[in-house]
């Protein structure tokens, strides 16, 4: 059937995933990529690392050139945006009112970042960080010497402390929470985190929420609730995502936390699929629906989203992995830390650059952060899939192979 089509609404990581995964699974007919920034999928992790301290451009973090969507016969919309779906006629309305048939239509919207209501956050220098022109915009505020706020010690405002150092700023991180990183990991690796920024020279403020940002036209100052005033001349809130659900919601389909898709990542209507930070999903290894915010997430459901819309149904079963890079620092986190009732630290986590902490309950590996620790990321990998329960005396010895000690 050579006159069937495929909708991508969203133009990210699934969706330059889900589009080849098609025609590896034999789509011969239509596909479209609809993407409302006006760029092809792009690698977004670099935003908030090399991409904003300069170190790589557009053309080095694009997931895949131009010429694959031409040669692979994938049309894209760039710059368009999808504004409803009509289930009953099939249809994907746009923004100015044309009308795009489906036979079969992929979610890939990923999320919007949580907006905060504050006096003076529409100043100038004022920032978001989600997207490219983003971080096109930031950097007419960066300069050697100037002060930058970043408000969130999340991964992403500490990466773009780090990346903003590099360039020269002076840059404290306001973190509401007693520390940074509070939601995702244990108190001994915020502590880490803690440390090394602040060895780098940033000032990381916590227990503290901002109030208000004041500026003329430009922002530069920012109060804290407790009357502190912090000089800025940029600001970058990071303060975590939502799910862009709205297209499917106003669409009936369910919504829960994002997107509700089966294992197969169908949604409620099964002419349509979902992938990545939109959905909200079953996870088997951890037995529970989960919504995560990872590009393995993205990547690794948009190849099931595919088969699936070519009839091969394949479950969706993968480890969440993610990383975060900062100065020297390559984290290479595994499983799932919440809910752990125990924390063994391998390495020196007080005064080196390199350990690993791994999460257990009840006895059971659940998840590691192996900071410049590649072979304890690779191994406690393989021990997550098969529910291991390590020896937590032996876990922390450095000096027996960590291959030896996690052995399923
Ligand atoms: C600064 C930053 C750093 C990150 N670092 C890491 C990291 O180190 N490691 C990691 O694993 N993950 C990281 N992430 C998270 C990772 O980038 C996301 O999990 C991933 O991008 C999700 O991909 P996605 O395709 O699901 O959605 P997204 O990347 O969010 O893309 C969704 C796209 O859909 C478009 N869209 C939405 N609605 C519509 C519509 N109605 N019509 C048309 N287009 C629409 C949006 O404009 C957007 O381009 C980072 C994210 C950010 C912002």
């Amino acid at each position: 059937m050579k006159d069937r089509h495929c909708i991508i609404i969203g133009g990210s990581h699934a969706a330059a995933q889900l589009a080849p995964s098609l025609r590896q699974n034999g789509w011969d007919s239509d596909i479209t990529i609809i993407g409302a920034e006006p760029v092809l999928p792009y690698h977004r992790p670099p935003l908030s690392k090399t991409y904003l301290s300069g170190d790589k451009n557009i053309h080095d973090i694009l997931i895949r050139p131009h010429s694959f969507y031409t040669d692979n016969d994938i049309h894209t919309m760039l710059g368009d945006r999808a504004e409803s779906i009509d289930r009953k006629r099939k249809v994907v309305v746009m923004a100015d009112g044309a009308e795009i048939p489906y036979t079969k239509l992929a979610l890939t919207t990923g999320s919007h970042v949580r907006k905060i209501g504050l006096p003076g956050v529409d100043l100038g220098g004022v920032f978001y960080l989600r997207e490219l022109d983003d971080v096109d915009r930031i950097r007419h505020y960066v300069g050697r010497g100037k002060k930058a706020v970043i408000v969130g010690g999340g991964y992403i405002g500490l990466e773009t402390a780090a990346a903003l150092r590099k360039l020269g700023m002076d840059v404290t991180v306001l973190e509401a929470l007693p520390r940074v990183l509070q939601r995702v990991t244990a108190p001994e690796v915020s502590a880490f985190y803690t440390r090394i920024h602040r060895e780098e020279g940033v000032d990381i403020v916590t227990d503290t929420a901002i109030g208000s940002i004041q500026g003329n036209g430009d922002v530069n100052a920012v109060t804290c609730q407790d009357g502190t005033v912090l000089d800025a001349d940029l600001v970058i809130i990071g303060i975590g995502i939502l799910p862009a659900t709205e297209l499917a919601g106003n669409a009936g389909l369910e919504v829960d936390n994002g997107i509700v898709v089966d294992e197969f990542a169908r949604t409620s209507d099964h002419d349509i699929v979902a992938a990545g930070d939109c959905t909200y999903h079953y996870n088997p290894i951890y037995d529970r629906h989960l919504r995560l915010e990872s590009v393995q997430n993205a990547v690794d459901q948009a190849k099931v989203a595919a088969a699936t819309l070519c009839g091969k149904l394949e479950p969706y079963s993968a480890l969440p992995w993610f990383w975060s890079d900062q100065y020297d620092l390559k984290l290479q986190i595994a499983g799932l830390s919440q809910g752990f009732d125990q924390v063994i630290i391998r390495g020196d986590i007080e005064t080196s650059r390199s350990f690993a902490a791994f999460y257990l309950r009840e006895g059971k590996l659940i998840a590691v952060d192996a900071v410049n620790r590649p072979k304890e990321f690779m191994i406690s990998k393989r021990a997550l899939m098969h529910h291991f329960s390590p020896d937590p005396v032996k876990l922390a010895d450095d000096s027996l192979k960590i291959q030896d000690v996690l052995k399923p």
